[in-house]
């Protein structure tokens, strides 16, 4: 395509609007785990389908072209594209990331990677006085998550970028929470972002997917190497259902903030809700943050009860969303943290990053937003006489 179109746009008209061989408007499965070679001396594109995969390769371009970097990389689940991203790294380097990161990541960083001499700090990321302190000699990434989960923290991005480029370290950026319509990282310098496409970027809850994308050729040529070295690829199945999620990507999105906003503000009128976090209102600490560095604020949020007790007898008594872990598809998704994405986590440090018993976090789908409010007035209204 020559001609600059919005995101929205190039999800539907870019290079694999259709098959050129056959004019087949969607990209082919491959299933071939191997590919003949025609000269016994020169070999073709494709030998081997961990090393490059056509149905793969038009998902790692098609990603690579919406985060507006030089290559993608897709994996066979968020997990596998984290875990590969901090194969760049070598025994005696340091990472210092932000503390609300993903319950996955903090394990593989607490558990793995310090057994393989790579240690870290964590911080909190929104203070970038913070970050700066904990950089030492060995520290090689600045490792971000923004908004943040469940608390939806927003981090200077740039600030972040800048300390990095100073103290020659590398970032990297968990995108998953707005996904490329609403947060592109690689514009703000960035090196590496990191998505699990299991979440808005498939969005049907169908698949475990992860990407990654990187904008500098020498980046992404190592890279290419650990992704084929460590061999967690993603099937081809999997690629064509990440594929088909991608195109619907913006209007979901779109529709996914329009409902997180008007339940967030009913929501703040709810005398049982004691504090809601959503970076869309114009209160929360990284509202303005979030509309200068980004193009939305996403279609999660998070809202506090009083008690376990409360959040058991409102689970109870919702009848839409579904009570699941994961997130961003298009059913709307109601977790419940303490249990489920940090329960990993001592009461302690959960209390010390805001995730309290009464913490619910639910993921917009696209049920009509007028409905949903409903359904959470009816089951607030029933629980109302034995919590206010
Ligand atoms: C789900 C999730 C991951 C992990 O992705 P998987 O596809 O489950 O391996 C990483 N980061 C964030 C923010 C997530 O929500």
């Amino acid at each position: 395509m020559t001609r600059n179109y919005s995101l929205q746009t190039r999800l539907l008209h870019n290079q694999h609007k259709f098959d050129p061989v056959t004019g087949g408007v969607s990209v082919p499965i491959q299933h071939a785990s191997t590919f003949h070679q025609q000269d016994f001396d020169t070999f073709g594109k494709y030998d081997y389908s961990r090393s490059g995969n056509p149905t793969r390769e038009a998902l790692e371009e098609a990603i690579a072209e919406l985060e507006g970097g030089s290559r993608g990389f897709a994996f066979a689940s968020g997990m596998a594209a984290i875990s590969t991203a901090f194969m760049l790294l070598s025994k005696d380097d340091h990472i210092v990331l932000t503390k609300d990161v993903y319950g996955g990541t903090f394990r593989l960083v607490t558990e793995v990677l310090t057994r393989l001499g790579i240690d870290h700090t964590f911080v909190d990321m929104t203070n970038l006085q913070e970050v700066e302190a904990a950089i030492n000699e060995k520290t090689k990434v600045l490792y971000m998550e923004t908004p943040s989960n469940p608390t939806l923290n927003v981090t200077d991005i740039r600030g972040v970028v800048e300390l990095a480029k100073q103290h020659q370290c590398l970032t990297f950026l968990d995108n998953t929470f707005l996904t490329p319509a609403l947060q592109r990282p690689l514009e703000l310098g960035v090196d590496v972002v990191l998505h699990s496409a299991t979440k808005f970027i498939s969005g049907h809850s169908d698949v475990v997917a992860g990407l990654a994308v990187v904008k500098d050729e020498e980046l992404a040529s190592r890279l290419a190497f650990l992704q084929n070295s460590f061999g967690a690829v993603l099937g081809v199945q999997d690629a064509w259902l990440v594929l088909r999620g991608l195109k619907t990507l913006h209007v979901r999105m779109e529709h996914g903030q329009k409902a997180a906003l008007m339940l967030a503000e009913w929501l703040e009128t709810v005398p049982a809700v004691k504090h809601v976090y959503y970076p869309g209102l114009a209160h929360h600490p990284g509202h303005e943050l979030q509309k200068e560095q980004g193009y939305g604020y996403g279609a999660v949020l998070s809202f506090e009860l009083e008690s376990e007790d409360a959040v058991r007898a409102f689970v109870d008594k919702v009848e839409l969303p579904v009570f699941a872990v994961s997130l961003g598809a298009v059913e709307s998704i109601l977790s419940y943290p303490a249990k489920m994405s940090h329960a990993a986590m001592p009461k302690e440090e959960r209390a010390a990053r805001g995730i309290s018993d009464g913490l619910l976090r639910i993921s917009l789908g696209l049920e009509k937003p007028e409905e949903l409010i409903e359904d959470f007035q009816r089951a607030f209204a029933a629980i109302e006489k034995s919590f206010t």
